[in-house]
């Protein structure tokens, strides 16, 4: 079994690096929170006091960070640099920037270093189920080089080259988010003509216009009354933000798509900083003073 160096021991990553612990791969993990670094110390993992003491000796470094600014910021750093082992393969998980990662593979490239992109979709619980969709991007033999790693988390589905796995996922969470969105102004519109918002998402449910929102989001974090998806509502929004820039960046109309990000940036201005994605239908009945209830 491999070394595999793992940045991001959060509300994602934590989950992954138990499930690569549990199928016997050695993981040397960093992240920035003292607490993250003691929970994988406790889950079996080996917790490293800096980013160059992690990747010293691992031939797969794994990224589940919060965006592009810090992978970058993460492993071109002089000391990660330094201690990189020749030829190991880098594999950002997190939702990055397309553009930027086939930048960095680029330029990781010219240093003798592999990279692929695999972020991923299905939440906290397909993270700690093996659930996830994997979406993946790069050469052919380096995403053969990483399967054994990436099989532990979920389906992996190729989607291109490097930065199409971060495309294929900016764009699904363009998609999710707005579904979101309007799923949470149509059961308010339901609710205030009569219909019971639980009565509803089952009608929808069995009718064309269900989503992963009303078969998941809402009756697991939003009528529970929970909020706690684990997915912030700033992450889903900087997801919306690569989307869209994708979509001017190749000349593809995306109307509806730059208002829904107007949406949801006013709900990011007014949630607290730490606010789950899920907080985006408590919002939206806010703002037409209701609040949603179901009966049943
Ligand atoms: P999170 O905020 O829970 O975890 C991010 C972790 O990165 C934190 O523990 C933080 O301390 C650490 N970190 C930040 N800067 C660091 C640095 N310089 N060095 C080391 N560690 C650093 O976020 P998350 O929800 O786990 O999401 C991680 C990535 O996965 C994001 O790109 C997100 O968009 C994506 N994602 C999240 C979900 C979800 O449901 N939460 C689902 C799919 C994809």
């Amino acid at each position: 079994m491999t070394t595999t160096a793992f940045f991001g021991l959060g509300n994602m990553g934590m989950p992954m690096v138990k499930r690569l612990l549990a199928a016997g791969h050695k993981v040397r993990g960093f992240d920035l929170a003292e607490e993250a670094r003691t929970r994988l110390a406790e889950a079996g993992g080996t917790s490293c006091a800096s980013p160059a003491e992690a990747v010293a000796g691992a031939s797969t470094v794994i990224l589940m960070l919060p965006n592009s600014d810090v992978v970058e910021a993460v492993i071109m750093s002089p000391e990660v640099n330094d201690s990189l082992t020749s030829n190991s393969l880098v594999i950002d998980m997190g939702s990055s920037d397309p553009f930027r990662s086939q930048s960095l593979e680029h330029q990781l490239r010219q240093r003798g270093i592999r990279f692929i992109d695999a972020p991923v979709s299905g939440g906290v619980r397909g993270a700690q189920n093996g659930t996830l969709t994997v979406m993946a991007g790069g050469d052919d033999e380096d995403l053969l080089d990483a399967s054994a790693i990436l099989n532990c988390f979920g389906t992996v589905k190729r989607a291109g080259m490097v930065g199409a796995g971060h495309a294929a996922k900016a764009l699904n969470n363009l998609m999710s988010a707005a579904h979101l969105l309007v799923s949470s102004e149509a059961i308010l519109a339901g609710q205030s003509f009569g219909v019971d918002p639980s009565l509803l998402l089952q009608i929808v449910n069995d009718s064309s216009g269900k989503s992963g929102s009303t078969e998941n989001k809402w009756p697991n974090f939003i009528l529970s009354g929970t909020f706690n998806s684990g997915f912030a509502l700033k992450l889903m929004l900087k997801d919306m933000k690569i989307a869209v820039d994708l979509a001017d960046r190749v000349h593809s109309e995306s109307r509806l798509s730059h208002a829904a990000i107007q949406l949801w940036e006013e709900a990011a201005a007014n949630l607290p900083d730490n606010a789950d994605h899920t907080e985006i239908a408590r919002w939206v009945a806010a703002t037409s003073q209701g609040s949603i209830v179901s009966q049943r």
